[in-house]
């Protein structure tokens, strides 16, 4: 395994002060991690620095072409003071994927799990400790050839920046009003759907601003070709609970799987419910609603855990569910969930992971 060197910062910055306010993503802490690939030297130089800028030449190639990939995961502290990770081989693997549609060379998955265990070591004293805030890890690689010409980039940067954030829902789990995108698609089978690369974002942004003027929350996406199966909502995968089954649009190729989706999907058929992963249309979804069947909605990530959807509005139709209220699945999901990452409810699944 190659060493990883480690520089310490000479200035600690100052920490928040006040953690219910932290927000997210806007506060960074003291270290970050850095390792670079060049080709026919493969990734090398593992080291973990005091956080600050980079400095990237005009012509890099992450800022033209966006050969860009990232992953999102959180450090908790327990209440007894332990820091755990959720899942995070699940990560490491999803960032392979990415790289491999992205043609970024693949990262041994193993020792950048372990890069990112010693940065928030390092940097543990930035986890928060107020109820449901936690450290946002952003891992992500980025081609930095000074080259203005379209090919894969033969120089690479991995980096990792922790951030400490606050609790997603400070009053408590809000229903959130979402926006059926009917014109705007945000990838397409065989495009890089199911790859957390910026790309994916970027196509986003307008259809995300045009549903916030009109007071929505997310887009929820249909699928590019037919706008007619759903997809997902923003950053989030999405569940639909109709009558007694729980449907999720399944893996085609341009939804991103997401690990909260995944761990959810393993907790309900746990619970002995019948969870499909199938297509699945806004018709039905409209149909169901308007005989009485549609009962909850709710979106899953590593941000919000489990988001309840009170309503959905596809073209004129505005759809009310459980009178805007989070469902009683939907709450079930979340207190189970949040319970094994912040180690209140024992781990039966072994998901959790410790920092030591
Ligand atoms: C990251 C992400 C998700 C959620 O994935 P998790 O692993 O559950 O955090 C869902 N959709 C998109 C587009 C994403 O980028």
């Amino acid at each position: 395994m190659q060493e990883i060197k480690v520089e310490l910062t000479k200035h600690p910055k100052a920490k928040p002060t006040d953690e219910t306010k932290l927000g997210f993503g806007s506060v960074f802490t003291d270290h970050m991690f850095i390792m670079n690939y060049d080709e026919g030297q493969g990734w090398h130089d593992p080291r973990i620095v005091p956080y600050g800028p980079i400095e990237l030449d005009p012509s890099a190639m992450c800022l033209h072409y966006g050969q860009t990939v990232f992953e999102g995961m959180k450090a908790y502290r327990t209440k007894d003071g332990r820091i755990l990770l959720f899942r995070p081989e699940k990560n490491m693997a999803r960032l392979n994927v990415s790289n491999e549609r992205l043609c970024i060379p693949k990262i041994d998955e193993a020792f950048a799990l372990t890069c990112i265990e010693k940065l928030v070591a390092i940097d543990k004293d930035w986890i928060p400790t107020a109820e449901g805030a936690s450290l946002y890890i952003r891992p992500f690689i980025f081609a930095t050839d000074a080259h203005v010409g379209v090919h894969p980039g033969k120089h690479l940067m991995f980096m990792v920046i922790c951030s400490p954030s606050g609790a997603y829902y400070p009053e408590g789990l809000d229903p959130v009003k979402i926006y059926v995108e009917s014109s705007y698609v945000r990838a397409v089978r065989g495009g890089m759907g199911y790859a957390k690369t910026g790309g994916n974002y970027a196509a986003s942004l307008k259809a995300q601003d045009e549903a916030e003027e009109q007071n929505y929350t997310q887009v929820l996406w249909l699928d590019g070709v037919e706008r007619k199966y759903v997809e997902e909502v923003g950053t989030m995968n999405v569940f639909f609970v109709i009558g007694d089954e729980i449907v999720t649009p399944a893996l085609q190729g341009s939804i991103l799987p997401g690990i909260t989706r995944m761990s959810a999907i393993e907790i309900l058929k746990s619970w002995g419910l019948k969870v499909s992963e199938r297509p699945i249309e806004i018709q039905e979804i409209y149909e169901a609603y308007q005989k009485g069947q549609l009962k909850e909605a709710f979106g899953t990530g590593t941000a919000a855990v489990i988001s309840p959807i009170g309503q959905l509005k596809w073209g004129d139709h505005v759809m009310e569910i459980n009178n805007g209220k989070i469902g009683e699945i939907s709450q079930r999901l979340y207190d189970t969930l949040t319970g094994i990452q912040w180690g209140t409810i024992e781990d039966t699944m072994h998901w959790t992971v410790e920092v030591k």
